[in-house]
């Protein structure tokens, strides 16, 4: 609080002047600190994003690369299709025909193989007597023998009746191993089925039927395996419509393959758009991302002549074999791919400060929208590094701003002081002159006009000029003495003094100046001997100056004591008044020289403010101290405490100062 009255207690022109060579520039330099932290930050942006576009442009190229590198193999004449990774096919198609490579992978087929139907000619007669004659033993008979036929169509068109026969008997169970029987022979339709896959789909409903869950279950997972990988050629309804039959047997525990399905989808788009007409819709290659049921698949085609070749691949594929390149070739920047039919979002999480470039299927002609994204700790660690130079530096900055102006004020206010104390003291001194020289001035007056003069009026006159010159004298002695100590030219004689001596020989003296005040002044000293190494003038200066100072700043109360006593190898000096007393934050500040304070100067108490500085200077030379207790309207104690003697007593027993100078003096004179 104090220092910032203080400061807000200096001159305008100071802190204008201030102001404009230190804060100003200070501000400036930080206020283009945050500017250039500030473009520091946009250009590693601006950076950041030209090194995701160039990213992005590799990855673009990397996967446009091994696109067209997959269509050039798909479109020539003499390709033939290898075993694809998992989650991919390759699949050659010609009109009418789609063969997928592996043959295991399902493919539905959007024309379905014609396969041999069991002809109608060898079973007349069996159902003539079926039908007919209603003879069914016999005609069980029949179709057991037409059973064993070696030709397959036969064999087949037989079994068939055989099982619609034992059904037709009530032994439905035994038609069981008949249709097991059926289920080993291929190539053979039914209903535009294949006869193995009606065969054992039958036997599925049988076991339901007779209420066998255990082996129903084992059967349905049977089909279910073989269905997947496509052993059969079935059209897609064909499919879908037995898939939905294991469903209900298999129950939830059924997991069809997911990308078997969205595969062989993508392949029958395909296949529908090529036959489409106008053919040649689709164009000689191409690739197209395709979502079903949630799983994205890429399909990649070339044609060459009447046929046409595809690779289709699930996410996953083209993850871990395309991207992963086409990362390398982005980096440090992360590529992802999105599928055409995919929600927006990239699959890399997207922080804040996360750089992305969104390249669309129609501005690469790739089958994807190629999402490429920087994040920001790529480059940060060395921004981050730099603002924290820059920031650090600033901070010194103001720092050496804050610690100069505090100087600078500080100095200045110092400054300032020490010009008031001094022209304090310049004003007091003069008073302390004036004085004595008005008295003279007028003595001299008097004594030169009045011609009439007794003689004793006269000497009267003369002893009051003397009183006023030895006043003026002593003054000046006493700023002389003052000038020297301060130069550390006062040279100490010291020499064995006996301190209650000196103290009752000043007190003496000093109750002769101020008899007229009405003071009493006590003096009291403890029986016994107070030696001190002290040089007697300077210590009879140091008591006076106390003396002087209990009487100036005495109120009502006109009482002063003094003291000498003794204490573990110290003697002590102490002058007691009850006077204004000194408040506890002024008690240490009344020894520096020139410091005069409020409760005085407002008192219109005269005084030059160096008393009290020449007595510690005094004392501190004797190797002693002062010490002051104080309290505010109650009085005042200083104590002058020394070491007590040390030098040999010479054989002339020095009686302290046999006549005490008498320092100057400050008490108001009723004779001047
Ligand atoms: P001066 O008395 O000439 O002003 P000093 O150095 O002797 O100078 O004293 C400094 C200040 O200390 C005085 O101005 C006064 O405010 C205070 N002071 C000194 N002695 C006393 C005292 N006995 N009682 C109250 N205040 C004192």
């Amino acid at each position: 609080m104090d220092t910032l009255s203080r400061w807000l207690g200096a001159p305008r022109g100071l802190l204008i002047l201030f102001g404009t060579v230190v804060a100003l520039p200070a501000a400036t330099l930080v206020f283009l600190g945050v500017r250039l932290l500030q473009q520091d930050r946009e250009l590693a942006r601006q950076r950041r994003a030209e090194v995701l576009q160039q990213s992005s442009d590799r990855a673009v190229r990397a996967l446009g690369d091994d696109l067209a590198a997959l269509q050039r193999r798909l479109s020539e004449p003499s390709w033939r299709p290898t075993d694809a990774p998992p989650g991919s096919l390759y699949v050659l198609m010609t009109p009418g025909e789609v063969r997928p490579t592996p043959s295991s992978a399902l493919a539905y087929y959007p024309v379905v193989p014609k396969l041999k139907d069991p002809p109608a000619a060898p079973f007349g007669e069996l159902e003539a007597i079926e039908f007919k004659a209603q003879d069914l033993p016999k005609a069980l008979e029949i179709s057991r023998r037409l059973a064993g036929s070696a030709d397959p169509p036969v064999q087949a068109g037989a079994l068939l009746r055989q099982a619609r026969i034992l059904r037709k008997m009530g032994r439905t169970a035994e038609t069981l191993p008949i249709y097991g029987t059926l289920a080993t022979v291929t190539g053979i339709s039914i209903n535009e089925l294949p006869a193995d896959l009606v065969a054992r789909r039958t036997r599925c409903l049988l076991l339901k039927e007779l209420a066998r869950p255990d082996e129903l279950r084992q059967e349905a997972a049977v089909l279910d395996a073989d269905l997947g990988p496509g052993l059969w050629p079935l059209d897609q309804v064909s499919y879908e419509y037995i898939s939905a039959q294991l469903d209900e047997w298999l129950g939830p525990a059924r997991r069809p393959d997911a990308n078997a399905k969205a595969l062989a989808a993508a392949v029958d788009w395909l296949y529908r758009q090529w036959t489409r007409v106008p053919v040649g819709e689709l164009g000689p290659n191409g690739a197209r991302s395709l979502t079903t049921d949630g799983t994205a698949v890429t399909v990649v085609w070339g044609s060459a002549g009447e046929r046409l070749a595809a690779f289709a691949g699930v996410r996953e594929y083209f993850e871990k074999e395309w991207v992963e390149k086409a990362r390398k070739a982005a980096s440090p920047a992360d590529v992802s791919l999105l599928a055409a039919s995919d929600p927006g979002a990239p699959r890399a999480p997207v922080g804040a400060d996360t750089l992305v470039v969104r390249r669309s299927a129609a501005d690469t002609g790739l089958p994807w929208t190629v999402v490429t994204t920087l994040r920001s700790d790529v480059n940060a660690a060395r921004f981050e590094g730099r603002r924290r130079m820059l920031l650090t530096g600033l901070a010194a900055v103001l720092v050496l701003v804050a610690a100069g102006s505090y100087f600078v004020v500080r100095s200045r206010n110092r400054e300032v002081a020490l010009t008031r104390l001094q022209s304090d003291f310049m004003a007091a001194v003069s008073h302390e002159f004036r004085t004595p020289l008005t008295a003279l001035q007028q003595f001299n007056v008097l004594l030169d006009e009045a011609d009439d003069l007794t003689p004793e009026k006269r000497r009267t006159y003369y002893q009051a000029q003397g009183r006023a010159t030895e006043r003026l004298s002593r003054l000046v002695e006493s700023l002389l003495d003052f000038g020297r100590m301060e130069a550390g030219r006062r040279p100490y004689t010291l020499q064995r003094v006996d301190a209650d001596a000196l103290v009752r020989d000043v007190v003496h003296e000093f109750q002769q100046e101020i008899q007229s005040h009405g003071f009493d002044l006590r003096c009291s000293v403890e029986p016994g001997k107070y030696p001190v190494d002290a040089d007697p003038e300077a210590l009879a200066r140091a008591l006076w100056n106390l003396l002087d100072n209990a009487v100036k700043y005495s109120a009502e109360r006109r009482e002063i004591d003094v003291s000498v006593g003794q204490t573990d190898g110290e003697v002590s000096i102490s002058v007691r008044d009850r006077g204004i007393g000194i408040a506890a934050g002024d008690q240490k500040r009344i020894f520096q020289k020139f410091v005069r304070l409020v409760a005085a100067t407002s008192r219109g108490i005269k005084g030059s403010g160096i008393g009290l500085a020449m007595v510690q200077h005094i004392v501190a030379a004797h190797g002693g101290a002062v010490r002051v207790a104080s309290v505010e309207r109650e009085g005042s104690t200083f104590t002058i405490v020394l070491p007590v003697g040390r030098i040999q007593e010479s054989g002339v027993r020095n009686q302290g100062a046999a006549k005490a100078p008498v320092p100057e003096s400050r008490i108001p004179n009723p004779d001047s």
